[in-house]
């Protein structure tokens, strides 16, 4: 049994990942200052006696005894990391900070959730890890862009100078259950528009392609990745490599609910990327056999009935 740390643990990608670790029979704490995270995703775990609630923000240095930890805090949706972007920054650069410096007192294995927005708006197709990425350090998605690129400097440096035990996945667009209602990213913002009848709000043309993750095939690829040989630091993508352009997962949302909703097109977002797309080669040789197994239906499916109760007051 290992006592590991997840911050960031209240929120969507956080909570299932402590459901995980416990169900692998280890001792959890979860720290989050709830700012997207909310202690209804957690409620669940609470009367768990390996399972423990910190309410800190990784801003301020914390201290307790950990094997490993996995930094997950940091707002993640545009909407959310753009609200507060000075507070993006500090959470992505300040935190790491704090946190390899718990992990170097500690002797603790220390995992980043990177993203895929360290590529920018990708020349590069699909995006493997050798490319160094096209982004705007001075647009809306800055703060979050620059401020996970500067955290994987970090972790690197940290590693090389310190000798820090790292492990870095660019996590590619995940969604599924116990997103927030007000996310704002676009599974859940087609979903609860389509349930709720009204419009569905594509920006721009809709041309726009991303690739999406359901939530369980990631927490299996970062909890195999935190168990990689002690050589293995990444950064790996972290997806699923199934293309489709946002107007098309319009459509198939709104087949999926039947809902009566209408498509209107909106101004395109600053700095949107064009396309992304994972390439999992990587992934594939050193997660032990790991490929995404969650096809885009099958993980709309509970995705959608999770909505549709919350909706309901459920
Ligand atoms: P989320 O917003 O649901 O979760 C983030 C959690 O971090 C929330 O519980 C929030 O309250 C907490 N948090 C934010 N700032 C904090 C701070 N200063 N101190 C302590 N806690 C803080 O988002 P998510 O989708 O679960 O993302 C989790 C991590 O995975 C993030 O680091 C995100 O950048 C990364 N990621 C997610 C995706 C995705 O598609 N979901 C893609 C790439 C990377
Ligand atoms: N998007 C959209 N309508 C929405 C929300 C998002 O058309 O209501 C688009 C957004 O412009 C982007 C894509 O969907 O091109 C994915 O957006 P999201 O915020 O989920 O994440 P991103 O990958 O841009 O960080």
């Amino acid at each position: 049994m290992k006592r590991i740390l997840v911050t960031g643990g209240a929120g969507f990608i956080g909570s299932h990942l402590c459901e995980r670790l416990l169900e692998d029979g280890h001792e959890v704490l979860c720290l989050d200052n709830f700012f997207t995270g909310c202690k209804k995703n957690i409620v669940h775990l609470l009367g768990n006696p390996w399972f423990e609630l910190i309410r800190h923000d990784v801003t301020m240095p914390f201290y307790s005894e950990i094997d490993e930890i996995y930094n997950l805090a940091c707002p993640a949706s545009p909407v959310h990391y753009q609200h507060n972007p000075i507070k993006t920054v500090k959470t992505n650069v300040i935190g790491a900070v704090n946190m390899l410096g718990l992990a170097k007192r500690k002797r603790a294995k220390i995992l980043q959730a990177s993203t895929s927005e360290v590529y920018g708006d990708p020349k590069v197709h699909p995006q493997v890890e050798g490319y160094w990425g096209y982004v705007n350090p001075v647009g809306e998605r800055s703060c979050y862009d620059e401020g996970k690129r500067c955290a994987e400097t970090l972790f690197m440096d940290y590693h090389k100078q310190n000798g820090v035990r790292i492990k870095v996945a660019r996590i590619f667009n995940t969604y599924g259950t116990r997103m927030q209602l007000d996310d704002g990213r676009v599974v859940s913002n087609f979903i609860v528009q389509a349930l709720r009848g009204v419009d569905i709000t594509v920006h721009g043309s809709g041309s726009q392609t991303r690739c999406f993750q359901y939530v369980s095939d990631l927490v299996e690829a970062l909890v195999r990745l935190m168990d990689t040989p002690e050589d293995f630091t990444g950064p790996v993508n972290i997806g699923n490599p199934h293309e489709v352009s946002i107007l098309s997962l319009a459509e198939k949302i709104i087949e999926m609910t039947g809902s009566g909703s209408e498509i209107v097109f909106e101004q395109v977002r600053g700095d949107d990327p064009a396309k992304r797309k994972p390439d999992i080669t990587m992934a594939r040789k050193v997660l032990n056999g790991w490929e995404p197994v969650t096809g885009l239906e099958e993980g709309l499916v509970p995705t959608i009935s999770y909505f549709r109760e919350k909706l309901n007051g459920k």
